[in-house]
C-alpha cells in the first residue's frame, strides 16, 4: 500500500464523503475476496484515471488534478455562479445599494444622465407621472408624505402668505384673468390650497369680464 493510499485511509475512516478537498465524493466500503474490507471512491478513481466526472469525455487539464471535460467544466461554472448568486441576494442587494448611496460620483453621473433622458422624452415622462399619480399606490403616497414632510422642516416656506390668505375673512376675491388660461390656473391653484388647508371653496369665471371669483364656502375646522 502507497504512502498516499495510507494516508488517505486514515483520512477517510469513518467519513460519510472522500476527504479530498476537490472531490468529496461517496465512499463505498467493500468487501474484497479474501474477506478484507476496503473503502474506494469511485469519483477519485475516475479523476485519476482521467475521465470527466460528467460524462465519459477525457478531461481538460493535468492528469490528477483536472476533474471535469472542457464542456462540463463551463456548465459546472454556471450553476456555480447561480448558486452563489442565490446565496444570501437580499444582503448582497442591501449592500450593493448602500455602496451606490455612499458613491456620490456615480449618482452624480446617473443624475445627470436621467436628467438628459427626461428632456429628451419629456412625454414619457408626463404619461408616467400621470399614471402613478392616478394609482394612488399607497406606499407611493408614502413616499411623497414623507419627501413634503422633510421638504418643510428643511425649507420653511420663504413665499410668506398665499395670496389666499384673504378668504380667511373675507367670503370672496376676486382676481383678473384675461386669457382663459389664467383663469384656469388661478382656479386650479385656489382648489389646491383649499384642499391642502381643508376649505371648501367655489370658483366662478366671468369670461365676458375676464374675472374669477373665489367663495369661501365653508372653512377647514381647526
Ligand atoms: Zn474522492
Ligand atoms: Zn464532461
Amino acid at each position: 500500500m502507497t504512502k498516499t493510499r495510507r494516508q488517505w485511509l486514515a483520512r477517510a475512516r469513518g467519513a460519510q464523503t472522500c476527504p479530498i478537498r476537490i472531490c468529496r465524493g461517496p465512499l463505498i466500503d467493500e468487501t474484497d475476496g479474501t474477506g478484507r474490507a476496503s473503502l474506494r471512491c469511485l469519483r477519485c478513481e475516475r479523476r485519476l484515471a482521467g475521465i470527466c466526472r460528467d460524462c465519459p469525455a477525457p478531461v481538460e487539464g493535468s492528469l490528477g488534478k483536472a476533474v471535469r471535460c472542457a464542456r462540463c467544466k463551463v456548465v459546472a461554472r454556471q450553476v456555480a455562479a447561480r448558486r452563489s448568486e442565490l446565496r444570501d441576494r437580499d444582503g448582497r442587494r442591501r449592500r450593493a445599494r448602500a455602496r451606490y448611496r455612499a458613491n456620490a460620483d456615480q449618482r452624480e453621473k446617473k443624475a445627470i444622465y436621467s436628467r438628459a433622458w427626461r428632456a429628451r422624452h419629456e412625454a414619457d415622462v408626463a404619461k408616467h407621472k400621470r399614471r402613478e399619480a392616478l394609482r394612488q399606490s399607497p406606499s407611493r403616497l408614502e413616499y411623497f408624505r414623507a419627501y413634503n414632510a422633510k421638504r418643510r422642516e428643511q425649507a420653511p416656506r420663504g413665499r410668506g402668505p398665499s395670496r389666499f390668505a384673504p378668504l380667511l375673512t373675507a367670503a370672496s376675491m376676486e382676481f383678473d384673468t384675461p386669457t382663459t388660461q389664467t383663469a384656469l390656473k388661478i382656479k386650479a391653484n385656489a382648489h389646491q390650497w383649499a384642499k391642502y388647508h381643508g376649505h371648501r371653496i367655489a370658483t366662478r369665471l366671468d369670461s365676458f369680464v375676464g374675472r374669477t371669483t373665489v367663495y369661501m364656502v365653508q372653512r377647514a375646522r381647526a
